[in-house]
Formats: C-alpha cells, structure tokens, sequence
C-alpha cells in the first residue's frame, strides 16, 4: 500500500501518519522531516535549504524527489509508504510517478485533509514534538498524559519549528493553494483522490483513515 496525505500546514498530517505508522506498519516519508534532519545535520542538501524554509517557500523539485528515492531505495519492497508533504508540485508528481514505477509500486490512495484555514494558524502555533523520537503534541489538542514527559518515549526535551510562526506560515499556505492544490485534478481524474474532514479530532480522523485504508 503506497498512499499521498495532502492537506495544507497544520491539517495533521504528520500527527495522522504517526498513528497510520503505528497502526498499519507502513513507513511515513515526510520531506519536511528529512530536510530538517539535513538541516540540522548541516549537509550541503541542509545549507541550500535552510533559508528557503525559513521564509515558508517550497524546496527544489529535484532535492525533495531525490530525497524520496533514496528512502525508498533503503527501505524493504514489502513496507507500504505513507508520502507526508510530498508530492508538492505537478513536477514532484511527475517524478513521484516515475519514481514509484521504478521501484514497482503503485499508488493506492490521495488524501486530502480538508480544514478550515482560520482554525490552521492556531494549530500550527501551539504545536511540538517530542527532541527526542519525534513525536506530536499540541498545547491544548494534544499534550502527553504526564506533563512534561513524552508518552512515547519517556523523554523531557521538546522542540518547536522555527517555521511555525505566523508570518512563515502565511507563505506556507500560499504556497500549498499556489502550487500543491493544482495536482489534486490530476489524481482525480486517476480515481485516487478521498477527503477526509480534518476537522474532526485527532482519533476520529484517524478512524476516518483506518476505514479507508481496510
Ligand atoms: P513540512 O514539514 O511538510 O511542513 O515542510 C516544511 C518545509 O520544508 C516546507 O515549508 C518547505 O520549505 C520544505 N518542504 C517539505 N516538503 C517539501 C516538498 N515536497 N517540496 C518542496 N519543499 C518542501
């Protein structure tokens, strides 16, 4: 099973492709996570885009598809793949396509987690994720049962995108209607496409997911 999850900053994708990980054994591929681990690595793939995230705006087409190859390629033929923020653009599309039919597999599903943009920015402004595995919380959706410690792992340390601020994710959201929302049609058009109400709590969203994924 190879599935899309599409939705603009703060529609949860990275929370519902966490608990799809834990649920289905698949693989979350999310971009923005490998290009913060770059960053933060400081590899040259992590200088060229650091700034560019910084001010919201979408990386190069060819690094975030040769990231996405290079992930596929280590990982085994029979682990499905959750795609989080990737494809972005009708190119990444492309490459996304050609990419799959080299490592003979098929896309089942495009997601889209439809929300309501008033409510993203004030998502986006309470959210963290645990320094240590990763994982999400959210000041008042989503906090761990024992404050302060990571339900996951046990860890204290917790960490906030620097690009989680107003400003920046005002950009990120003109970028995803500018560039991200044109490739919808073109799935459509495939049979791919679902929506999924982002609105709804975090567990009913993933229910909503469990069933189509089932
Ligand atoms: P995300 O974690 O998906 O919100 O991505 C954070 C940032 O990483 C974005 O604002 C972009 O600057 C960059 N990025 C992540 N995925 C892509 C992609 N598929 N194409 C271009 N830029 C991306």
């Amino acid at each position: 099973m190879n599935i899309i999850l599409l939705g603009p900053p703060g529609a949860g994708k990275g929370t519902q492709s966490q608990r799809l990980v834990e649920h289905h054994g698949m693989r979350q591929l999310s971009t923005g996570d490998m290009l913060r681990a770059a960053v933060k690595a400081g590899t040259p793939i992590g200088l060229k885009a650091k700034a560019v995230m910084e001010r919201g705006e979408l990386v190069s087409d060819a690094i975030v598809s040769e990231l996405i190859d290079a992930e596929l390629t280590a990982m085994g033929s029979d682990v499905g793949a959750i795609f989080d923020g990737y494809p972005r653009t009708a190119a990444q599309v492309e490459a996304l396509d050609e990419i799959l039919a080299r490592h003979g597999r098929d896309l089942d599903h495009v997601i889209e987690l439809e929300v309501d943009e008033d409510a993203l920015v004030e998502r986006i402004s309470g959210r963290y994720s645990c320094a240590n595995c990763g994982a999400n919380y959210h000041d008042v959706f989503n906090q761990p049962v024992r404050n302060g410690t990571c339900d996951k792992c046990g860890a204290h340390e917790f960490k906030r995108r620097p690009d989680d601020n107003e400003e920046t994710v005002r950009t990120r959201m003109r970028e995803y209607r500018a560039k991200t929302t044109p490739i919808l049609p073109g799935y459509e058009s495939r049979g791919l496409v679902s929506r999924v109400d982002g609105m709804a709590s975090i567990k009913e969203v993933t229910a909503a997911l469990d069933d189509l994924l089932n």
